[in-house]
């Protein structure tokens, strides 16, 4: 055999050289860390993640939504015209930068404007009304991070736009329910009306009455928040604030005829479809542009969820309404207000990250080697000539629509055998260079220990056999 010199030794050489120089430079390399408020969505969270996913999809199908994914970054002026330059999410959240061109952009913090934007760019109008669509993906707002609170999180989102009616607001709500139900989540919804604009000015003026005889009682955000925007004063959470509201006047005693009966037809049809909410008067929802109907939705059985890296104080039991696991209401006006043509419209988001803290805390880890639509077949193979039958092997089988396990790096066979229990295969193929010469494969029952061979050719049909019979556990 002629005798070179094996290339990797030379490269290996060369690697060994440059790891030293590695190891000195590495002493001054600072690994870049995660943003604050941040998170990585690790392997781990895949399962929760690909279920709330198929989950939505499946329910967006059911009642008529298609999907939409607007950018996450849009002219800033939209978001801060749509939500309301005086709300906590402008002022104090969203992520504004001028970018190179020096155009004033935003990170969106919320889908329904982006939704809206799209909705009249895109000529919808002339679509058959309402327009249904729904979207899953993250939003972005500079908060303080703590327990279920982060700076980029995710939202599924949907929005019924061109028709007004109570219906819609019930079947959204109906929507956000079952998406919570089907989690295995006991839901409780909160429900208010914040009436027409007009029966909103008329209550407010009422309210900002009441509030300056109690002025000194409220907190020094509250007294700021009696000139910008009022209605925040309702769900503030310090207890003198909270005592305050509690004696003040009810927005609900506010409302005109008409906004006081298409309410009550919002209650009826939830009624109808036995959908349990409670009536909560304090519930104003922290964007402008909602208009009638307003809801939240919250776990029964709350969960806290630490946040990676913070201190204890941080990482403290979410509020109440940072429990909250989604919110929505009506925006009849948003579009004109954005330019469109009037189009009334009514939509929700739910936040994701909370509802996965949820799912776990209610189903533990997700253990692949018990899930009962796992690969029940893992692959082993021994040697070159193997390695490459169990490539052909695995791409057959894959094309038939059955996926399999393997690792086709180089360990033992004990060790294939250890991975094999791990992943839960009740069987495994093995291909050995014997096996690659005769044309056959080991078919190991990974229970009883049993070993049959059989024709390579029979692969498949033992392949979907042992799929078929998908035995508990
Ligand atoms: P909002 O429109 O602000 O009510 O947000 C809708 C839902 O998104 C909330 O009910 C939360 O479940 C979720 N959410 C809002 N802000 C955050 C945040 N900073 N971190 C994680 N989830 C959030």
């Amino acid at each position: 055999m002629k005798k070179t010199r094996p290339p990797a030794r030379t490269e290996g050489g060369a690697q060994t050289a440059e790891s030293a120089d590695a190891k000195v430079a590495k002493k001054n390399i600072r690994t870049p860390q995660l943003l604050r408020g941040m998170k990585d969505l690790l392997p781990r969270d895949e399962y929760v993640w690909q279920n709330m996913f198929l989950k939505a999809a499946e329910l967006a199908k059911a009642y008529g939504f298609a999907q939409i994914e607007t950018p996450v970054m849009e002219e800033a002026a939209l978001f801060i015209r749509s939500i309301g330059r005086s709300t906590d999410v402008i002022e104090k959240e969203m992520y504004v930068f001028e970018d190179r061109d020096g155009t004033k952009v935003g990170l969106r913090p919320e889908f329904t404007a982006g939704v809206a934007r799209a909705y009249i760019s895109h000529g919808m109008q002339t679509l058959p009304q309402p327009v249904k669509l729904w979207s899953f993906g993250p939003v972005f707002r500079h908060d303080r991070p703590q327990a279920g609170r982060y700076r980029q999180f995710h939202q599924l989102n949907c929005e019924s736009l061109g028709e007004r009616d109570p219906i819609i607001d019930a079947e959204l709500i109906v929507i956000a329910y079952n998406f919570l139900r089907d989690l295995g989540i006991e839901p409780r919804v909160d429900i208010n009306s914040m009436g027409s604009p007009q029966d909103r000015a008329r209550y407010v003026e009422e309210l900002l009455g009441y509030l300056r005889t109690k002025r000194a009682y409220l907190c020094e955000d509250c007294k700021r928040r009696m000139t910008k925007n009022p209605l925040r004063i309702l769900d503030c959470k310090e207890a003198g604030c909270a005592a305050v509201v509690e004696e003040g006047p009810q927005i609900i005693d506010w409302l005109s005829e008409a906004s006081k009966q298409y309410f009550m037809k919002v209650l009826e049809y939830l009624d109808e479809v036995s959908i349990p909410y409670m009536l909560r008067s304090t519930l104003v929802r922290g964007l402008d542009y909602y208009t009638d109907t307003v809801f939240e939705l919250f776990a029964e059985a709350p969960v806290k969820e630490p946040v990676e890296g913070e201190s204890d104080t941080e990482g403290a039991a979410p509020s109440s309404a940072q429990s909250a696991l989604g919110g929505g209401g009506r925006y009849d006006l948003l579009i004109e207000q954005l330019g469109g043509r009037a189009t009334p419209a009514c939509g929700f988001a739910l936040g994701l990250e909370r509802i996965a803290a949820h799912v776990r805390a209610l189903q533990g880890m997700h253990d692949p080697a018990t899930d009962p639509d796992r690969p029940r077949i893992f692959i082993a193979q021994l040697g070159e000539q193997a390695r490459r039958r169990a490539l052909h092997v695995i791409e057959d089988l894959r094309r038939s629509g059955l996926i399999v396990r393997h690792h086709l790096g180089k360990p033992s066979l004990k060790s294939q055998m250890e991975l094999a229990n791990k992943y839960g295969a009740t069987h495994t193929f093995i291909i050995g260079q014997k096996e690659v010469q005769d044309g056959t494969v080991i078919v190991r029952d990974m229970e009883s220990g049993i070993q049959e061979t059989i024709d390579q050719r029979k692969i498949r049909v033992e392949a979907e056999k042992i799929m078929k019979t998908k035995t508990v556990g």
